[in-house]
């Protein structure tokens, strides 16, 4: 409630303004609706990784998850990242603009109506190590399921999970070690009795730490059902 209030407030006094062009934002969002419709859409894409598919295979199944089904059962990224949705998330990561993390939860919302099932009854953002927290102050995966959270009414575990601490750099270990290294990465910091969760991400790239933290939930909690939900996915490498 107070968090709405506040949200009027900022609405009434500081009119939106397109994060991407500085023009006024549409539909009380900061973006203009010609920035919003040159968005690069995630529209074919593998229905359990969220990789982007050749036109016309939406909904189908990627060949790399049929041969090696990632742990967690459905993902949803509705922008591709690359100009301007790359440009947007260094914004937001590295010019701390914490209104780009609302609109991009916002758009990932958007997306939600077309999605497929029930949803989740729980979010749980990818959390950052803690040195990385501390260094930027919030986490931007934390920042866009907040917005997801009041956008679909399912409840926000912000801190349910956390980085395992002895984990090391994936960079200073040889890459047949990196596997496990990320595997366990991640621990529960709170009991998780939800059977079917969303995991929150800014960006899913490889899909390797979006894996290791369902695998983490799998493991640890028994959840049955794993979603990823992140505002953009990165194009296949070879295109
Ligand atoms: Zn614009
Ligand atoms: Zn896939």
């Amino acid at each position: 409630m107070v968090y709405r209030w506040a949200e009027i407030i900022r609405n009434t006094l500081l009119p939106p303004v397109c994060l991407l062009c500085g023009a006024p934002g549409n539909g009380g969002r900061d973006l203009c609706e010609g920035c919003a419709a040159e968005l690069p859409r995630n529209r074919h894409a593998c229905a359990r990784c969220a990789e982007a598919l050749p036109a016309g295979a939406a909904g189908a199944v990627c060949g790399r998850c049929q041969r090696r089904p990632p742990h967690f059962d459905a993902a949803l990224a509705p922008l591709r990242y690359a100009y301007p949705v790359d440009a947007l998330v260094l914004q937001l990561k590295f010019g701390h603009r914490i209104a780009v993390a609302r609109l991009l939860g916002e758009l990932l919302a958007d997306a939600l109506d077309g999605r497929p099932g029930p949803l989740p009854e729980l979010l749980i953002p990818i959390p950052l190590h803690p040195r990385r927290l501390r260094e930027r102050g919030f986490n931007q995966a934390a920042e866009i399921a907040r917005t997801l959270a009041r956008r679909s009414g399912v409840a926000l575990a912000e801190h349910a999970m956390q980085r395992a601490r002895h984990t090391r750099a994936q960079s200073t270990l040889p890459f047949a070690e990196r596997a496990a290294n990320v595997a366990r990465a991640f621990v529960l910091h709170e009991h998780v009795r939800a059977r079917h969760v969303a995991l929150v991400d800014d960006v899913v790239t490889t899909g390797h730490t979006v894996d290791a933290a369902a695998r983490t939930l799998r493991l640890q909690a028994g959840v049955e059902r794993i979603e990823v939900w992140a505002p953009a996915r990165t194009p296949p490498p070879d295109g």
